[in-house]
């Protein structure tokens, strides 16, 4: 089977769900290196590895998806800990970034029902018009049916709106496993208990011109065809994206694993993933999704250690900064970094670090060294 397997990848063809199935289930993991990094070379021929300086906003943590993997969000707005950021607070925690250096502002929060559709747009608006260099990486796709909904517009037209006011890309969060049977067992309600309006918001957003990233949080009741599955789902979004130009719309897939502590899910859940997981994950899904141009390792999710062996596992981008973030730590999971410690991982791990933008343009190196820090 592994003979099969690989002569199809080093001819650049596309393997099926039951190739996928068994590279993830009964192949030996040291086999996989050399097949994953057959389309790392394809799509990235060099041997650097891309990061980004960026944090990881939240505004609020008001919800009433009830996603039994969160830990973050709270569903009384009288709770002590339940909080919603004002545009103008966001703004200070944009300029304290900015003084740091960060380029990108990742932004994401629960569904709350009190905010308004202005309040999503004046979001991008002031970033827009105070940070001119920042880019706003803002929402996901629950969000963006939440706006839909009270802003009784189509996907299509949140865009719209959401182009205008300046955003132009969005991360790939909510999907979870791309299965129904999964999603159903771990959201209780809609929108995100399908898998339907998740891929119909990322259609949407690539018609309008947007890219985004696709995701994957693997770890707790899923099967290993689950996860295969979500691949295959994410590739074909990918060809349809292709197909109709504008360099197709997702420019990377990100998996991590769930973080069990303070989740209604962790009775279910004896024991989180490790790392053979995760690197099995990374390569395979470099393998599997033959048409997306990145496949980001994470420092943060798996541990730094994990991080810097997955960019021999296929992975051409180490993440970011993320010098503010909460949802993971919620879930009693802490870690921090800095851009100099990046650099040096990525070197230690035998690539040249090169810094980019949340589109995946490579900083040119004397704005980089001029850069505030
Ligand atoms: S994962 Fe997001 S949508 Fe689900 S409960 Fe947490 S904050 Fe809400």
């Amino acid at each position: 089977m592994l003979s099969k397997i690989s002569k199809k990848i080093f001819n650049s063809e596309r393997i099926s769900i039951e190739e996928g199935i068994w590279l993830l289930k009964e192949s030996e993991l040291l086999d996989l290196i050399p097949l994953a990094n057959y389309w790392r070379t394809k799509h990235n021929p060099k041997n650097n590895v891309t990061y980004v300086v960026d944090t990881n906003l939240n505004y609020t943590n008001i919800c009433d998806a009830y996603c039994s993997f969160c830990a973050f969000y709270r569903t009384d707005e009288n709770d002590p800990s339940a909080y919603t950021y004002t545009v103008d607070q966001i703004m200070d925690k944009i300029s304290r970034a900015e003084k740091n250096g960060v380029r990108t502002v990742l932004m994401q929060g629960g569904l709350n029902s009190n905010l308004s559709f202005d309040y999503y747009i004046d979001m991008v608006k002031e970033t827009k018009k105070r940070f001119p260099n920042i880019t706003p990486h803002f929402w996901s796709a629950p969000e963006i049916i939440r706006m839909s909904e009270v802003g009784e517009m189509s996907y299509k037209e949140v865009f719209k709106s959401l182009w205008d006011a300046g955003q132009r890309s969005m991360p790939g969060g909510g999907s979870e496993i791309l299965s129904n049977e999964v999603k159903s067992e771990i959201s209780r309600f809609k929108p995100k208990n399908t898998i339907d309006q998740w891929t119909e918001v990322h259609r949407a957003a690539h018609s309008v011109g947007f890219k985004t990233t696709a995701t994957m949080m693997y770890g707790h009741v899923e099967k290993m065809h689950h996860v295969i599955e979500s691949l295959d789902h994410i590739r074909l979004v990918q060809d349809d994206a292709l197909q109709n130009g504008n360099n197709g719309g997702f420019t990377a897939f990100i998996p991590w694993s769930y973080k069990k502590d303070n989740t209604a899910l962790a009775k279910k859940v004896s024991q989180e993933s490790g790392p053979n997981e995760y690197l099995r994950i990374i390569a395979v899904s470099r393998i599997m999704l033959d048409n997306i141009p990145h496949i980001q390792a994470s420092w943060f999710s798996e541990g730094k250690k994990t991080g810097q062996i997955a960019l021999r596992f296929g992975a051409d981008d180490f993440g970011g900064t993320l010098f503010d973030e909460n949802v993971m730590l919620a879930a009693g999971f802490y870690n921090r970094t800095t851009e100099d410690e990046i650099k040096d991982m990525i070197s230690e791990a035998g690539f040249i670090p090169t810094e980019r933008l949340t589109n995946y343009e490579i900083v040119p190196k004397k704005e980089t060294e001029n850069a505030i820090r």
